[in-house]
């Protein structure tokens, strides 16, 4: 994955987000300019290159003259973003992504997780005003059968949220395939009531 590939993200509900990669962050992670005008860093597991994608058709208010909207190039979705995100175009601003990224690599809590820690997690989780920490899987496109055991355990669960991955001592595991992830954000402990903060 390098500079001004096309990625999209494997996260958020099974829509793809299709923007460009701005720089590498470090080994794992890249810096990602998205059409929603947005810089986010992602971690490399969760995008998907698609370098053949030129654009989409939009029909929105006007099915019956579609226009094309093309893909941006990197220069441009640079430029759109730093209107909304207003310091993106300056020079300084990578450090300061960088440090920031370090920062809440190193603040991450690590299974094992303490009683406490899984129910407040599992709170988070099925939180909806929480985006939760999802199995990259659920929407597999290289290995469709994958893709299906999700959609059909999700589907069928009243409760669960697509994708989430549960917390237990050992780490937030899928509860379809083996994905685990040995680490949480710490944010994710504060919980409504902060007065029971851990
Ligand atoms: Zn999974």
């Amino acid at each position: 994955m390098k500079r001004n590939d096309i990625v999209g993200s494997k996260l958020g509900g099974g829509y793809m987000v299709f923007g460009r990669i701005i720089r590498r962050i470090d080994e794992t992670h890249v810096e990602v300019v998205d059409c929603g005008k947005h810089i986010t860093v992602y971690a490399d597991e969760d995008l998907e290159v698609h370098n053949d994608y030129k654009g989409y058709w939009d029909t929105w208010g006007r099915a019956d003259r579609p226009v094309f909207r093309r893909m941006p190039t990197l220069r441009k979705l640079k430029q759109t973003a730093s209107y909304y995100q207003e310091a993106a175009w300056k020079k300084r601003k990578p450090t300061i992504r960088e440090t920031e990224h370090r920062k809440s690599v190193a603040e991450r809590i690590h299974a094992p997780f303490t009683d406490k820690q899984v129910i407040r997690l599992n709170e988070y989780q099925e939180d909806g005003q929480y985006a939760p920490l999802t199995c990259p899987h659920t929407w597999d496109r290289e290995n469709d059968e994958r893709e299906k055991a999700h959609d059909a355990f999700f589907e069928a669960s009243e409760t669960r949220r697509r994708g989430a991955l549960e917390a237990t001592k050992e780490g937030m595991v899928c509860p379809v395939c083996t994905y685990r992830q040995n680490w949480a954000d710490p944010h994710m402990l504060i919980g409504k009531d902060t007065s029971k903060g851990f």
